[in-house]
């Protein structure tokens, strides 16, 4: 709907061509797309806006239904505010946009300051078997709290920045911009599985 979709699309052939695995990487923005796929990114771009136009057509639905049901994705900042089952601000305190609620973690958003406040570090996600992986963060959210399901997957300055619950994975950071694309390589993998 929004955000770094290009991007997106980039990382997802990268981590086909790979792996030497055959698929198609296609753009989703209606019900009918979301049963289409296998597995899905949501990208970083304006977690409100994503979740406002995709309740448009009802594709927020559909997609919690599939999440609901097994399918792999990678959320990635906003698109890890939109799996989520609560939010909040800082300064505002509850959000009140749509969610998916397929993550049980508590987000705060804008965590790490404003835009130029962005910046890069290295990730080791052991579980993942990914370690020195470029993390860019920009106006990320941090999770505060996760429920016994959700496993961290990395946390920086005591800060958890990327969870897994089953197929789904979601990151703080934009792995569509690091040049890197294991986590693109992880989702393929859990489509596979
Ligand atoms: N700050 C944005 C939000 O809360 C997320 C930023 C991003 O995806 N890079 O939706």
């Amino acid at each position: 709907m929004q955000g770094d979709v290009e991007e997106n699309l980039g990382a997802a052939r990268q981590a086909l061509s790979e792996m030497s695995v055959s698929g198609e990487v296609i753009q989703v923005k209606t019900p009918s797309a979301v049963s289409a796929v296998d597995a899905i990114i949501i990208p970083g771009g304006e977690s409100t806006t994503i979740g406002r136009l995709s309740m448009a057509g009802d594709t927020l639905a559909a997609l919690r239904e599939r999440l609901n049901s097994g399918m792999p994705a990678l959320g990635i900042c906003a698109g890890l505010i939109l799996l989520s089952s609560q939010v909040y601000d800082r300064r505002m305190g509850s959000t009140g946009q749509p969610l998916l609620g397929v993550l049980d973690v508590r987000l705060e958003r804008n965590s790490f300051g404003r835009q130029r406040q962005s910046f890069e570090t290295d990730i080791d996600m052991e579980p993942l078997g990914i370690t020195g992986f470029r993390g860019v963060f920009i106006r990320a959210p941090s999770v505060t709290a996760v429920s016994p399901e959700v496993e961290v997957l990395a946390s920086v300055d005591g800060r958890i920045v990327a969870v897994r619950r089953g197929g789904i994975v979601g990151t703080s950071f934009h792995p569509e911009l690091s040049g890197n694309a294991a986590l693109h390589r992880n989702l393929v993998d859990a489509a596979r599985r």
